[in-house]
């Protein structure tokens, strides 16, 4: 793996009154990488990025971001640290423009916002275009775009991404995912949880495959055993 680990999770366990939906999970992400959580519905994907935020309790584990213990913090702290998160259903505000969607989630004066509304213009073109229109007339792949775009204004180090290809066409989701490589590549740690394995895959150098809770696979895609992904899918 590159690098010292931007993003730790160790041996988190998270779930909803009593019932455990991420068990002893640990993973780790670096700078410059993007990671596909893959795993069937139901496996914990949303349940750990939720807990990586601190949105669902952690009753064990930590998470560190930097080398920094995070776990204690309310999500708010954790996104000043430097965590940012898309969740699952693109959302953004529906009434306001593309432009202030974008300006209301930079917390820096103008002259760094303006620079990093270029930024995600960059990134995403068909944003450029839209700018003055309001969020709601955007297509779904053009919101699932703003939504990324606003995660990226508050200048996050770990980018968490709740399935981002959810509802979107072949097209579109391509897109999206060369902007995640494009993200990573300029050097922020990105997790993205997917169910759709091939495209997730597509933009991913590491994989980690989630069942009930557990990861019971962690490796470079290439390396990635076909039953494997089966077997992670399947129950097996
Ligand atoms: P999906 O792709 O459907 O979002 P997932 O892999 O993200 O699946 P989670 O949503 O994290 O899985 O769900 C993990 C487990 O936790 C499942 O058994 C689910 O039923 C349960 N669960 C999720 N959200 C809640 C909730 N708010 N209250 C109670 N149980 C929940």
């Amino acid at each position: 793996m590159m690098g010292n680990p931007l993003l730790r999770v160790e041996g988190l366990t998270a779930g909803y009154g009593g019932a455990v939906a991420v068990d002893r999970l640990s993973l780790s992400v670096a700078a410059g990488e993007a990671v596909a959580l893959l795993g069937a519905n139901g496996a914990g994907k949303s349940t750990l990025l939720k807990a990586i935020l601190g949105l669902v309790p952690a009753t064990g584990g930590r998470v560190r971001l930097a080398g920094e213990e995070i776990g204690a913090l309310a999500p708010e702290r954790r996104v000043r640290r430097g965590l940012g998160y898309v969740p699952e259903g693109r959302r953004v505000f529906p009434g306001m423009s593309v432009r202030d969607n974008l300006e209301v989630a930079s917390r820096l004066g103008w002259a760094e916002r303006a620079r990093d509304l270029e930024r995600v213009f960059a990134l995403f073109p068909a944003l450029e275009g839209k700018a003055e229109e309001r969020a709601w007339r955007l297509s779904g792949g053009q919101q699932q775009m703003l939504a990324v775009g606003r995660a990226l204004m508050g200048r996050p180090r770990v980018l968490l991404l709740d399935e981002p290809s959810l509802g979107l066409s072949p097209k579109l989701a391509g897109e999206v995912f060369a902007a995640v490589r494009a993200i990573a590549a300029a050097g922020t740690a990105v997790l993205v949880a997917e169910q759709s394995a091939a495209r997730a895959l597509s933009a991913a150098g590491r994989v980690v495959l989630l069942r009930l809770g557990r990861a019971v696979h962690d490796g470079p895609v290439e390396t990635l055993p076909a039953d494997a992904l089966r077997d992670a899918f399947l129950g097996g």
